[in-house]
């Protein structure tokens, strides 16, 4: 891109496209440039449409290019970019072509696939590092790889849209059902935002629900009363609420909870049955305590980080001593003492 704007600004064309593809590179693309209506012709058009504008807005389409791929601090609001719709209209179709079709190109010469394998593999637990429920699909053969998103929406920031920094793998939910095609870099009333960079390392969110109530939220399919879940998290921040926002992360765990609290309540109780039941209050949250820590060790394996939370709120509950509480959960863990 840096050598057909320093071409274009100078009088010159650009004929043959293999002498300015870097030399690693050129093996892999060479068969494309020549193919009809291929990289080559892609490359003319982008040239041909940046030849009939202005030196000034040639400088501003290069500013953008270099700006969009500027994403660490774009996440950052350490700088801003314009938007492809902010361009000259003559450049911006050129521009979705070339940049869609650089996207195609890295999935064909399977740079994709190994970025891929290399986050499959860095996560321990396989799941969506953005939701840390959805399980992705293990790898082998006929697996299908989850989503890679385009973390700054390659319709409004397509100089960005091949760039291996702005492409995310990411839960089906989180990808297509909520984050879709928000901004991440804007608010809904336009101003500017923080959010976390998926390639720079950040704090790992963690998730409280001590503030929750027992028995005072929503009714479970049976007509009983599920706790009214607050969730706060360790710390605040910008890109936190960001987050929330963008993938509904509140909202999806308060309904996640209250469909899973009795069958998670119902497994704690089993468990205690077959290993020893409690006889005491005392002894109940101690069981309570211990079953929380347990799920401690497996991190964000099997919603483990929410399993958690909802163990520590009950313990917090019953040690000081709410009665309902305690004798919902003594007829968990031995149902024949109520009766
Ligand atoms: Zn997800």
């Amino acid at each position: 891109m840096q050598v057909i704007h320093t071409n274009v600004a100078s009088g010159n064309k650009i004929n043959d496209w293999s002498k300015v593809i870097p030399e690693p590179y050129l093996e892999k693309l060479k068969s494309r440039l020549k193919r009809p209506g291929k990289l080559g012709d892609k490359l003319n058009n982008y040239q041909t449409a940046l030849l009939k504008l202005t030196p000034a807005e040639q400088n501003r389409i290069l500013k953008a290019f270099n700006e969009q791929n500027n994403i660490a601090l774009l996440l950052a609001c350490q700088c801003d970019c314009e938007a492809i719709t902010d361009l000259p209209l003559a450049i911006r179709e050129p521009v979705q072509i070339l940049f869609k079709y650089a996207f195609e190109i890295i999935t064909d010469i399977e740079i994709r696939h190994k970025q891929y394998h290399i986050i499959y593999e860095s996560i321990p637990s396989h799941v969506c590092p953005f939701c840390g429920y959805e399980k992705f699909d293990a790898l082998g053969i006929g697996s299908r790889y989850e989503a890679l998103d385009h973390y700054l929406l390659k319709d409004l920031y397509p100089f960005a849209a091949a760039n291996l920094l702005n492409l995310v793998p990411m839960g089906y939910k989180c990808n297509s059902l909520y984050k879709h095609t928000k901004n991440i870099l804007y608010r809904t009333d336009g101003t500017r935002r923080r959010s976390f960079d998926p390639y720079n390392k950040h704090e790992i969110v963690k998730i409280s629900l001590d503030n929750s109530e027992p028995f005072a939220g929503n009714s479970g399919t049976l007509g009983e009363p599920l706790p009214r879940w607050e969730i706060n998290f360790n710390s605040y921040s910008e890109e936190i609420s960001t987050w929330d926002e963008v993938f509904c992360i509140r909202e999806r765990y308060v309904r996640y909870l209250d469909a899973e609290f009795i069958s998670w309540v119902t497994a704690f109780g089993k468990k205690c049955q077959r290993k020893n039941i409690p006889n005491s209050e005392q002894e109940l949250v101690n069981v309570i305590e211990d079953y929380a820590s347990d799920f401690e060790l497996d991190g964000f394996g099997e919603q483990a980080f929410l399993k958690v939370a909802v163990f520590r709120m009950l313990y917090i509950h019953c040690k000081n001593g709410n009665q309902r509480l305690i004798s919902f959960l003594m007829n968990k863990v031995n149902p024949r003492s109520i009766a």
